[in-house]
């Protein structure tokens, strides 16, 4: 049996927490492999300090040594502080070369980022053998986690992943030793290659996927997916079962509890998944699998995504011209930017997309030949909201119900998806009225 067990930066935030952790780890029976993310705020630190020019790598790499130092002196006896300390420099030297690496290499960024990951998992891994558990930190580098793609976009490469972690990992397994593993990013022609923010969590389905685990824990600080973001309503509360398709769409749709490409890794392989609060480990947390369970109320759970814009593209019956449309699509997909969705009409596209992205489509479009486009129009500053619940698609009369509750918060809704998953329906609102529409929506229709 082996549970891959992830912990994100609030669980490894402190020497309290690292050590809260490490029980939780020790409990666990059969075999346990750990993924760990940063400190909480280090990848914000060091996110804050690549932007900013001419850094002064002295006090980056000081008051980056700091934080890791305080904590563990406070957790660390005498001789483990000893033996972290060997480590701890080796790190910092690679990390204070990596600062004066060039920044304007394609993947500084991912290079310097990911140096949280490194520190964290040290720590978590001297403290679980100063408890007398055997452990090995391991980086994506020696434990075999090959990435692909563009620079802080990566995806894994689950084939390679599973190769070199054959050979990496599962031999430390039968000796009985925990291996704790940086989250985040993996290697691409050797150097880092981040997953994007909040990454930590596909680290983990990727380590499950590569070692046929037979569960993955999320652990977090909060005691499971909920049905909406806690910080958006205070009624929220823990959902106790999902399907990976629920949990799937709910986190590419903004459930910042997931990274939304985590379901996908353990999905394929049928490997379960489990929400937890570390700081609360007597709490079951939220199951995630293949099984569907009827929920009672019509919506099972609610996400929004911000900062988002409205394309609209019109040219004269270009429902006529598919060829016009696939031009457009393919000229916006050139940039690798994520269309969250795509409605059309008699004479328009409209494409929903990050405010970001806004401008480089803009700048594609007008690539096209001269006359192909009659006008372009975009509205910023929008929402979507992800409704999921069970067989909403085949209950006659949700889509009213559900407009009718949006009416109710006085909104104008600015564009729908229905139908393209069996589990959600997504619509767009102005984003100044999000809060409102998920307070009537949760009011009204969600229940456990
Ligand atoms: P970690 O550092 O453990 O990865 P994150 O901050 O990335 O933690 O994710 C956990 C946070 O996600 C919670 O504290 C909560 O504020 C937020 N969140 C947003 N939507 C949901 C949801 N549907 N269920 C639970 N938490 C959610
Ligand atoms: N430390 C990274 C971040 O803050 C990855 C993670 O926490 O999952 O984005
Ligand atoms: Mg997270």
């Amino acid at each position: 049996m082996i549970t891959v067990m992830k912990f994100g930066g609030t669980s490894v935030g402190s020497a309290e927490a690292i050590e809260r952790v490490a029980n939780i780890i020790i409990n666990t029976e059969g075999d346990k492999v750990v993924v760990a993310s940063a400190m909480s705020g280090i990848t914000n630190f060091l996110v804050s300090a690549v932007d900013t020019p001419n850094m002064d790598i002295d006090s980056i790499v000081e008051q980056f040594a700091n934080k890791h130092l305080m904590a563990a002196e406070q957790m660390f006896d005498e001789k483990t502080m000893m033996e972290f300390r060997k480590d701890f420099d080796v790190r910092l030297s690679a990390f204070r070369k990596a600062l004066e690496g060039d920044p304007n290499d394609a993947y500084y960024k991912d290079l310097i980022t990911s140096q949280g990951e490194r520190f964290s998992t040290l720590m978590l891994s001297h403290y679980l053998r100063m408890l007398g558990h055997d452990s090995v930190a391991l980086t994506a580098e020696t434990a075999g986690i090959a990435a692909v793609g563009l620079p802080l976009s990566g995806s894994a490469d689950l084939t390679a992943t599973a190769n070199g972690m054959t050979i990496k990992v599962r031999p430390l397994l039968f000796q009985g030793i925990i291996p704790v593993i940086t989250g985040f990013y993996g290697i691409k022609d050797g150097v880092p290659l981040t997953f994007g923010r909040g990454g930590s969590d596909y680290s983990a389905a990727v380590v499950a996927n590569a070692l046929d685990a037979n569960m993955l824990e999320i652990w977090t600080d909060v005691d499971g997916f909920m049905t909406a973001d806690p910080r958006i309503i205070k009624d929220a509360i823990k959902i106790d079962e999902m399907t990976f398709g629920e949990a799937a769409e709910l986190a590419y749709f903004g459930a910042k509890v997931l990274h939304p490409r985590t379901i996908e890794p353990v999905r394929i392989k049928h490997i379960p998944l489990k929400v937890r609060n570390s700081f609360r480990p007597e709490e079951p947390g939220t199951l995630i699998h293949n099984l569907r369970k009827k929920g009672n109320g019509l919506l099972k759970s609610v996400a929004t995504k911000n900062d988002l814009a409205i394309i609209t593209i019109s040219s004269a019956e270009i429902a006529y011209r598919p060829e016009m449309v696939a031009a457009i699509i393919k000229k916006v997909s050139e940039d690798n930017i994520i269309i969250y969705s795509i409605s059309t009409s008699l004479s328009t596209v409209a494409i929903l997309v990050s405010n970001t992205d806004v401008s480089n489509i803009i700048r594609r479009l007008n690539e096209l030949s001269s006359g192909d486009i009659e006008r372009i129009d975009v509205k910023n500053s929008v929402s979507l909201i992800c409704c999921v619940g069970d067989d909403l698609l085949s209950k006659c009369g949700v889509t009213g119900d559900i407009f009718t509750a949006v009416k109710e918060a006085g909104v104008n809704v600015e564009m729908i998806s229905e139908g393209a998953s069996e589990v959600s329906l997504n619509f767009v609102v102005p984003m100044s009225m999000v809060m409102d529409v998920v307070a009537v929506l949760h009011a009204k229709y969600i229940g456990e």
